[in-house]
């Protein structure tokens, strides 16, 4: 599922503009032209992240960020200004916010620091508020918590909550260990594809009822991993 997007931006030609244009990316969209709306739109979660204006009426882009992180919400937060003074921009990063862009801004800039945050925060710190149920057990992308096949909860690795992040959104479609290698472990010094593998062992120690013929992580010869379906047994 594409990520949801909400924009918080007064002016109606801006506002369409970006709207528009995260639209034409794949996005989905939420828009609200002032504090309070924005607030309220933020609050419903499911939201990926937020563009956030700053002079807005009724309750400026600084206020709703710090509200917002009080009330324990950690959805990335890009502001927008048209402002470029060192004063806002400290202003916007103490009251919580991840980036800030200078209006006007070109879009191909716009889309690229989106992308960036969207990256940054993808597995680590995801709004989607849910349980995900895998076999007998779940793992939690929000809390990072996971229940095992024998009923533990733990909290769950990052490494592997970010294979499991990968494979879900795939939905049942392969996913390749090299593009597993470089979503998790991006940049870090010399993993191999071996190093995939045994993670996945770990976590289908994890979730799988017998971990050597697993039904829910599969193994796809010479390409990488995905997702089985596997049929729950009816108790009677
Ligand atoms: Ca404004």
């Amino acid at each position: 599922m594409k990520p949801r997007i909400l924009v918080v931006e007064d002016e109606p030609r801006i506002q369409r503009l970006v709207c528009d244009n995260l639209e034409a990316e794949g996005y989905r969209v939420v828009a609200a032209s002032d504090g309070d709306s924005g607030l309220a739109a933020a609050r419903t979660g499911g939201l990926a992240l937020i563009l956030l204006d700053v002079m807005l009426p009724k309750m400026d882009g600084f206020d709703l960020c710090k509200r917002l992180r009080e009330e324990g919400n950690r959805t990335p937060i890009l502001f927008l200004t048209a402002r470029d003074l060192p004063h806002d921009r400290v202003a916007g990063l103490e009251a919580g916010g991840d980036d800030y862009l200078v209006k006007p801004f070109h879009l191909d800039e716009l889309l690229a620091r989106v992308r960036a945050l969207l990256r940054r925060s993808d597995w680590s710190t995801s709004s989607v508020q849910e349980r995900i149920p895998l076999g007998e057990g779940w793992f939690d992308l929000n809390t990072h918590e996971a229940m095992s096949v024998d009923g533990t909860i733990e909290t769950l690795p990052l490494k592997e909550l970010g294979i499991m992040k990968l494979l879900l959104e795939a939905r049942g479609g392969i996913v390749d260990r090299h593009k597993i290698l470089d979503e998790v472990w991006g940049g870090e010094a010399e993993p191999t594809t071996r190093t995939v593998d045994n993670f996945v062992v770990r976590l289908r120690r994890r979730f799988e009822k017998d971990p050597g013929r697993p039904e829910l992580i599969l193994t796809v010869r010479g390409v990488g991993y995905r997702l089985g379906n596997p049929k729950r047994e009816v108790k009677t």
